[in-house]
């Protein structure tokens, strides 16, 4: 029934905002969770990479003046509660999550291991991997194709507020039409901004598919993991 064995799955920190100005809304935390309880449900492996924009972002707002890296160091540590937020809610509506960080937090999430991230997958838990790719001047995108092409994952799953790649920026642009697939080559010609730089060529070079959907659309995650014409998939 599953498209897929193995997916990552990308959400941005502002898919936890809901409404609120900033931060994790219950409601929507939890709404997230049981969307991914059921493509888990398909049989489907799910490992997940969150942001952290909901709570602080390394280049703009509150880290104006602020030195860079030290900026994305407070951009990635908000990850890591984003993750742990995350991975709790999966626990209290029955599923089991562990968390990975690429900082050692020892105290706190256990490190990332991917031996062991591949034998939790295995065994059917959610893996939620924190703090980015664990340096600065990166973002979350990234970590999610790293995270992605390391765990030999079938596609990587962007949930955005947007349901889809467009032709043109259809808030601006009534006629935009959406791509149900392209390729990175013609995304790039076509300047179609569906990951940043660094993202994009880890996906491109390594045929890690991209699937960009819309978050706020329920059951979309689902559509898409059955591999319905949801969203717009990005390929080599
Ligand atoms: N970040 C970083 N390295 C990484 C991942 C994230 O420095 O590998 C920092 C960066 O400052 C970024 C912030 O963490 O602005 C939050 O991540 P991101 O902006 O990707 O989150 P999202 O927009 O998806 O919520």
């Amino acid at each position: 029934m599953a498209a897929y064995k193995r997916i990552l799955l990308k959400l941005s920190g502002e898919a936890l905002m809901g409404d609120d100005a900033y931060g994790i809304n219950r409601a929507t935390i939890v709404r997230m969770v049981k969307e991914i309880q059921e493509v888990t449900a398909l049989g489907t492996q799910v490992a997940v990479v969150i942001g952290g924009g909901n709570i602080f972002r390394g280049v703009a707002g509150g880290s104006v003046g602020m030195d860079r890296a030290t900026a994305d160091y407070m951009g990635m540590l908000a990850t890591v509660m984003n993750s742990l937020a995350l991975a709790d809610t999966m626990r209290q509506e029955g599923m089991t999550a562990r968390v990975m960080s690429a900082i050692s937090i020892d105290q706190v999430v256990e490190p990332y291991v991917r031996p062991k991230a591949l034998q939790y997958l295995e065994e059917g838990k959610v893996v939620v991997f924190a703090a980015g790719t664990g340096n600065p001047f990166f973002t979350t995108d990234t970590a999610a194709a790293l995270r992605g092409a390391e765990i030999g994952a079938e596609v990587m799953l962007k949930a955005t507020k947007v349901d889809g790649v467009y032709t043109a920026d259809p808030k601006k642009d009534p006629s935009a039409t959406r791509y149900s697939t392209i390729t990175f080559d013609e995304a790039l010609i076509k300047n179609l901004q569906v990951l940043d730089a660094t993202a994009f060529a880890l996906c491109r070079d390594q045929n890690l598919p991209l699937k960009v959907f819309s978050i706020f659309k329920p059951g979309a995650l689902k559509r898409v993991v059955m591999g319905e014409d949801e969203g717009t998939l990005v390929h080599v």
